[in-house]
């Protein structure tokens, strides 16, 4: 087993400049060399120069504990994709059998179960729209159905006031994204052609979801796997702001708040959804938006399997995010992502900050029932 051409190539153009060091929130709160982007980089560079003997538990916790959040890839002047070469770095860990006890009960769980955790069907949110057959299927994901489903019913609750067609799987497994990210692509591979056949059974012709790593699956991953896949993915936020433009969801109701946005890691950085989401929040009256440079852009400490596989430094991030967006005098953080709202939400127990879903939001505004803002 080898690494590919391409990971070669990103090793060798990373320069070892250390720009992207101060990016790193990993490194934030492991202040050595080895948690940052530039010596994870090294790692893989020592690894394909057979510099190191056996894989040895810490390297293996060096290249997993990357959040796959991108951010230092905005600052390296190279232009070194960090969050491809650790998926790859991943692959080759997994292969040759150097992946921890954890990322496999992860992936034996998905395969066993169709969800990452591994729990029984009957313990996840199953939807309200089902059909056999339909053009648009809302997909749920694993987190939301099984952590944030109060954001979930908000988001059905709309596209049912909207009179906007949709049906849903009540037996919907894994999207598949964990699988491939651990390292386990042969396994995601499966999962993408099991999902895409149903989704031919039944007549799909476009898959929503809420979930920022179900859409960039769908949108980039299915189609790289599967030959001739054409169902269109969009995130959801792309749909609320086309209802709101066609007068199908007007928010009139003001929610009188500072709230900071969350950018989900998965629908990129620097990319258009960071403004469509503030146009969306700005569309709901009284809403104020309270940022700075700090409290925009950072991952919420979840990504990559953190919580699972690195419970410390995961608490220790999302601590911290937690406190970043209180520094700026928001009242509420919103966000368009299930694993994110869980996670700040956890953070934000015991302090007087809110966190909530831009379904949640939404739904507030155009006058249907919502959780937003609970603590205010
Ligand atoms: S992708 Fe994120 S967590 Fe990983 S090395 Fe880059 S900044 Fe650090
Ligand atoms: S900024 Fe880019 S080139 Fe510089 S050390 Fe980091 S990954 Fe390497």
């Amino acid at each position: 087993m080898s690494f590919s051409e391409e990971v070669y190539r990103q090793v060798s153009l990373c320069s070892r400049c250390g720009y992207c060091r101060n990016a790193c929130q990993t490194s934030e709160v492991r202040l050595s060399e080895s948690w940052n982007p530039r010596g994870r980089i090294i790692l893989v560079a020592d690894y394909i120069d057979k510099l190191l003997g056996d894989v040895s538990e810490d390297y293996s916790d060096r290249i997993y504990s990357c959040l796959l959040c991108g951010r230092c890839e905005s600052y390296c002047p190279s232009h070194v994709q960090v969050v491809e070469t650790m998926e790859k770095a991943r692959e080759i860990l997994v292969k040759e059998g150097f992946a921890s006890e954890k990322v496999k009960s992860i992936s034996e769980n998905i395969i066993g179960t169709g969800n990452p955790e591994g729990l029984p069907r009957k313990r996840i949110y199953r939807g309200v729209n089902h059909a056999a057959r339909g053009k648009t299927l809302l997909f749920r994901g694993c987190t939301a159905s099984l952590h944030t489903v109060d954001d979930l019913r908000a988001a059905e609750m709309l596209l049912r006031s909207a009179e906007y067609p949709f049906f849903e799987f009540p037996d919907e497994i894994c999207c598949g994204y964990p699988l491939e990210v651990l390292g386990y692509e042969a396994d995601a591979s499966r999962i993408y052609s099991r999902n895409h056949q149903k989704m031919m059974e039944a007549g799909v012709k476009k898959v929503v979801t809420a979930c920022p790593y179900c859409y960039r699956v769908l949108h980039e991953r299915y189609p790289r796997h599967i030959d001739g896949f054409e169902v269109e993915a969009l995130h959801i936020i792309d749909l609320f702001n086309e209802l709101m433009d066609e007068g199908k969801l007007t928010p009139i109701m003001s929610v009188d708040l500072k709230v900071s946005y969350q950018d989900p890691c998965a629908l990129g950085r620097g990319s258009l959804y960071q403004e469509l989401a503030r146009h969306f929040i700005e569309r709901v009256p009284g809403v104020r938006l309270m940022e700075n440079e700090d409290s925009k852009s950072k991952c919420c400490g979840a990504g990559s399997y953190l919580p699972h596989l690195f419970p410390k430094i995961y608490q220790e991030i999302r601590t911290k995010r937690v406190e970043e967006f209180i520094s700026v005098g928001a009242q509420a953080v919103i966000t368009s992502c299930p694993t994110c709202l869980y996670t700040l939400r956890e953070a934000s127990k015991n302090k007087l900050i809110a966190v909530d879903g831009l379904s949640s939001l939404l739904a507030i505004s155009v006058g249907l029932d919502s959780s937003v803002s609970k603590k205010n």
